[in-house]
């Protein structure tokens, strides 16, 4: 069982580990009052303290403390009741500081765990090791002048949190579902809008192999991953690289490494630093960061219902599996929709038409759930048809899409397109005898044995009744009529 890739030596494990950076969800910087809006003109959202001018100095953003301790409350870590924001110094074109402000050995946030939901509807517990405030770096510009970068520091200063995991992964599934969950809980927190394409949340993926049962081996470290397809891409072919380098008798070094999408490869960038060469020390701008036992337990109060506890309750209140559970709770507004759909409902049918023809019309029209081509309250409307038996799932399928192109309600369209179900048990039985009466020798071949042609003679008397006839009872009285 389990993820092995097989070498000439026999089979060897993956072991992985993520770091995420996730932007906090902020109007203004981490220690200044600039403002952290995307996509805004170059250099326009930029402080003097964010362009680290000699004498200035930081000030921390308390609304960005409070969604660093509310993120760890969503992932039932430890909150540390004192951290302290160390300087982290190396060069970098575009931190003017020389320096970044994150934290160290003091972290705001200790332990915690994510609960993986896997395809196949198991789960799987991966820890977390810490969770750090830090400021982000500016952007250097290649692509503007033909000699000369530039720089753009809006987003320097912007607070990051870097969400470390233990080296609890073993496929490229699981660190794919890892950063889905976290994206997920992230959202539900409002902590992070997790928006990958826009650099909200980048993934850094440390990666080694090793043997069944052996120590960790050295690990090499991809840096800024931004989507799910590329981390699979990234781990698997950083997986085989170190198989190969291993069986042809080499060593791995611990470095840095960037995922080249066009490529397919993973290629050096730089031998990986240790900790001391940062020479970190606490930053002298900044006090400690102190935090009450009534901060936290008032910051605790405001946390809404969470993805686990959610997809418990409608596993619990809907008698829904753990996969379609999953499928629903993934984001606020599916489960509130699939709520309001199945509320005094039959759940299953609701949770059917909600994951099967209604995400696949979102889907296919490219739309989110917040503007949806049918309303909740008329899926729900077409579930009640189907439960008393006005349409069958056949013509159900066919009113929905009329939901979809003309945007009425299932009622309307039934009663104008004359699409309710036949269930007048004589009428079927009338459209029964016509079909075997045309069909003499069918009738004869199936009753001397040919089963098959029981699906012939059902078809026949749909068709004469325009798909309306309900199948059911199609079913029960021709078995009777030619038994
Ligand atoms: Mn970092």
């Amino acid at each position: 069982m389990g993820y092995v890739i097989q070498g000439e030596t026999g089979d060897w494990e993956l072991v992985i580990g993520l770091e995420v950076h996730a932007q906090v969800t902020s109007k203004s910087k981490l220690f200044s009052g600039a403002a952290t809006s995307f996509g805004a003109e170059p250099n326009t959202e930029v402080s003097l303290v964010d362009a680290a001018m000699p004498g200035m100095l930081p000030v921390i953003n308390e609304y960005c403390v409070e969604q660093a301790i509310r993120t760890g409350l969503g992932l039932k870590a430890q909150i540390n009741k004192t951290s302290v924001f160390a300087r982290k110094n190396y060069f970098y074109a575009d931190l003017p500081q020389g320096y970044q402000i994150s934290q160290y050995d003091q972290p705001i946030v200790g332990e915690g765990t994510i609960i993986l939901d896997m395809k196949d509807g198991s789960t799987r517990t991966i820890g977390i090791e810490r969770l750090h405030l830090e400021q982000d770096a500016g952007k250097s510009l290649h692509d503007q002048h033909p000699q000369k970068s530039f720089i753009d520091l809006n987003r320097a200063g912007t607070a990051l949190m870097e969400i470390v995991s233990k080296p609890d992964m073993r496929s490229p599934e699981e660190a794919a579902a890892y950063v889905t969950k976290l994206r997920s809980i992230l959202r539900y927190l409002g902590t992070c809008d997790g928006n990958m394409a826009e650099g909200s949340m980048r993934c850094d993926i440390n990666v080694s192999v090793r043997k069944a049962g052996e120590p960790y081996r050295t690990r090499a470290e991809i840096k800024n991953v931004n989507s799910i397809r590329f981390m699979f891409q990234a781990i698997e072919y950083e997986a085989r690289r170190q198989i190969d380098i291993y069986e042809e008798g080499g060593e791995v070094v611990q470095e840095t490494r960037l995922y080249d999408a066009t490529k397919g490869e993973t290629r050096s960038m730089r031998s990986k630093e240790n900790a001391h060469d940062y020479r970190y020390f606490p930053d002298p701008d900044l006090l400690p960061l102190v935090l009450s036992d009534e901060e936290i337990a008032s910051i605790k109060s405001t946390l809404p219902e969470l993805p686990d506890e959610k997809k418990e309750r409608f596993m619990r209140d809907y008698q829904l599996n753990a996969y379609d559970a999953g499928v629903l709770v993934a984001d606020q507004e599916s489960a509130h929709f699939f709520e309001s759909v199945a509320k005094g409902r039959d759940p299953k049918l609701a949770a059917n038409w909600v994951m099967g023809d209604f995400f696949g019309a979102l889907n296919r029209l490219g739309k989110e759930i917040s503007d949806p081509p049918v309303t909740a309250a008329n899926l729900g409307a077409l579930v009640d048809l189907i439960a008393d038996n006005t349409l069958s799932g056949r013509l159900a399928k066919e009113v929905f899409e009329l939901m979809v192109e003309t945007g009425k309600a299932p009622g309307d369209i039934v009663e104008e397109k004359g699409l309710r179900q036949v269930t007048d048990t004589g009428a079927i039985e009338a459209s029964i005898a016509e079909v075997l009466a045309a069909n003499p020798d069918k009738v004869a071949e199936y009753r001397s044995g040919k089963d098959k042609l029981f699906g012939f003679f059902v078809g026949q008397v749909m068709k004469a009744t325009a798909g309306k006839a309900n199948p059911a009872l199609v079913n029960e009285i021709l078995k009777k009529q030619l038994g």
